[in-house]
This record gives C-alpha cells, structure tokens and sequence, in this order.
C-alpha cells in the first residue's frame, strides 16, 4: 500500500486528497488539498473560479496520529467571488479563520465538557485561551434551534468573573434545567437584551421570574414582563442577613476593648454557621456572645430567625411571621438590620412568592453551582464570551462524543 493512500484511509478527511507527508520538528506535516479543483467561497459556499492570490504552507493542527502531532499542510487561495469580494476559500477540514481541523475541535470541546483545564492542556496540548477560542467556535454547530423557545420559569443570575471585575448575566430554566442565555454584563440593559430576543409574545407567556434584590435586574423585569410573577431568591435574601450580622460584627469589634477584640474576631466563623452545623466549640462560642455582648447575639438571632421564616411553606404564616421580623429588626438599634428590614418590607411580596412556590435560583443549586465552578475554571480565558461558550457546553444539555474513527 502507498504511504499516502495509507494516511488518507487513517485520517479519513472527506473531500481532501493526500499529496505528501513529510515530518519536521513540529511532528508529521501532511499535504492535502480539496478533492474540488475549483474553489469554493468560504463567506457565501458558492464555487468561484477567479483566484486572486495563494498562500503557501497554511497549517492546520489535526489529531495527533500515534501520539505526534498531526499538521495538514496547503497552498490556500484567496478568491474573488462576485457577491463577497476577496474571501479566503472554503476547506473540507476546518472552519474559516480556524488553525485547527474539525475533528481536532470536537475533541477539545468533548473533553472541555469533562476534563479539568490541566489535563486538556496538556493532553490536546494547547493553551487555555485556545480552548476558549475553539469551543467558541464549536458551540454554534452544536446549539438547540431555539433555547428561548416555551419559556415559563425562569431565574435570571449574575456571575462575578476574573477576580469581579467583570460580569455575565446567565438565564436559566427552571423548568428544563438548563441555560437558555448569558451575556456578559449585569445591568438592566444587558437584561434588555435577553427580552428583546425573547420577543414581545414570549415575555407575556413567562409565569414566574427569579433574581435578587438589587433592583437592577427587577426594573427590566416587570416592565418587560409585568403579568410574571416576581420571586426573591432566598439565598440573596440570606445573604443580606449574613452580611448585616457582619457589619455588626465588625462595629462591635472596633469598639471592644482591645482584650475583648482577638475572641470577638474568632467568633466569625461560628455566628455564620446554621446552629444545628455547630461544633460543641463552636456553639460555646456562641453561648459566650450570648452573655458577653448582647447587640452581637440580638443580630445573630436576627439572622437565624429570618432563615427559618423561609423555611416555612404557608404564606400566611410566613407573612405574619415576616413582618413581626421587620419590626424586630426596626426596634434593633442595629443600623445593617434596620437598613435590611426596610429592604425586606419593599420586597415583601416577592419574598413570600418563595414561600409560595419553593422557587429559588437555588431550587437549580446543584446547576448553580455548576456554573459557578464553571466560571472559576474559566480563569486565563481571554473573553467573556469563551465562558459563555463553555457555561453552554457543559450547562444546556448538549450532548458530545469523543471522535473516534
Ligand atoms: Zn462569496
């Protein structure tokens, strides 16, 4: 058998013929060309016989091929089509712009879905920021026709990534379990942007909307969607509590007396654990704050109560219990409880609709968290928009194989 015909039948490229092989330092270089003499537009698809330049020795990486590094190798031709001027030629084996064959593409993506950052560096052996790029390109070959399509439910997040400067707004459906959008920023224009695609028709048939509290998000909400049902994310709710009993916290330990101070600080940990997680130090701690500083203990208490308020089911109860809470927190003399009790009354009615429908961003906890680690992964990628593609790769249910052949 002739070494070419050989490499064709391993590599299996369609529509590319194999011309040579040569190896170099870099690995085996393959000549190839399109099986079609003349051209195709890589812009409109459309066949043009007009050349208007060549460029020799263009490289694709491939798959490797007995652990080394596989390069096709072509003479590529710019043509000049009638309908989009001078545009690089259509290739069987790779997408426009890509330095990287099809083939080579999928794998990454498959094992971007699965494999930490290290082992798909090292075993594709490409930086991360090239993953970024080419799972950018595969998504779109992969994507369901239309996510937005027979949207009820939905929870509308941020994401903080390289080190919170920087956001991405993410939609997910609560009912499918998926991401159906993301966007980098996080204001009520990135938002906008989500209910213009979604069009007039599909706002009206969304039911129920979940976010936070910060007002950002909740403007675009009801008037793109006045008829859906606004609901607080719990978790939000408890994180205002977690950092007003914070804030007190600290008040507290710059007024301490300076002896008072080291333990006041060691009680951190312990005062933002749910009281049944305590440890049997942790929980004389506690007791300790209890007798030793009482506005500490009244903000804790504040804290805790506020959490089992949610965990009730009946919204009348709830109701009753919450706006005793409010009145609580008022009578306080805590400023970060009485800020956060005028927060929660504002926010009455969308918190209750927690109580009422068990609705959360957290309700997707374990799909939150996914695309938390997600994002902290991304770390190196040089846009948003690479962990945007790599929160839709591994988070809206498509499903991917490694090549084999
Ligand atoms: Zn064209």
């Amino acid at each position: 058998m002739r070494a070419t015909t050989l490499l064709g039948t391993l590599l299996g490229l369609k529509q590319t013929r194999i011309l040579e092989a040569t190896f170099d330092d870099l690995g085996l270089v393959i000549d190839v060309a399109p099986t079609a003499r003349v051209p195709y537009c890589s812009s409109c698809g459309r066949r043009v016989r007009a050349v208007h330049d060549r460029y020799e020795g263009r490289r694709w990486r491939h798959l490797d091929l007995a652990a080394l590094r596989v390069w096709l190798c072509y003479t590529i031709r710019r043509v000049d089509c009638p309908r989009c001027g001078v545009v690089v030629e259509l290739v069987p084996w790779a997408e426009n712009q890509s330095w990287f064959t099809y083939e080579f593409e999928e794998q990454v993506a498959y094992l971007a879905q699965r494999a930490d950052k290290t082992t798909l560096s090292s075993l594709m052996r490409i930086g991360w920021r090239t993953v970024g790029a080419i799972i950018e390109r595969v998504l779109p070959r992969h994507r369901s026709a239309d996510p937005l399509e027979g949207l009820t439910h939905i929870g509308i997040d941020e994401l903080s990534y390289r080190r919170h400067h920087e956001y991405v707004t993410v939609i997910v459906d609560h009912v499918k379990g998926g991401v159906v959008w993301a966007h980098p920023g996080k204001n009520a224009e990135t938002l906008n942007l989500f209910f213009a695609e979604l069009g007039k028709e599909r706002c009206a048939q969304l039911e129920a909307v979940t976010l936070d509290m910060s007002g950002a998000y909740l403007k675009a909400v009801t008037e793109a969607s006045p008829e859906a049902r606004v609901i607080f994310d719990r978790f939000h709710v408890q994180q205002l509590a977690h950092d007003a009993l914070d804030e007190v916290r600290r008040e507290e330990v710059r007024e301490a007396d300076p002896e008072d101070r080291g333990a006041l600080k060691k009680t951190r940990f312990a005062l933002h654990k749910n009281p049944w997680n305590l440890s049997t130090l942790e929980a004389a701690k506690v007791a300790e704050v209890q007798k030793a500083n009482q506005r500490l203990y009244r903000a804790y208490l504040l804290k805790e109560t506020l959490a089992a308020i949610l965990d009730g089911r009946q919204v009348n109860v709830a109701r009753q219990k919450l706006l005793e809470w409010i009145d609580w927190a008022v009578r306080s003399r805590l400023r970060p409880f009485q800020k956060l009790a005028g927060t929660v009354r504002r926010h009455l009615e969308g918190i209750l609709a927690y109580v009422a429908t068990g609705l959360s961003n957290g309700r997707t906890e374990g799909l939150n968290g996914k695309i938390r680690t997600i994002t902290r992964r991304s770390f190196g990628f040089h846009s948003a928009w690479s962990l945007i593609a790599l929160i839709f790769l591994c988070c809206s249910g498509i499903t991917l194989r490694p090549v084999h052949r």
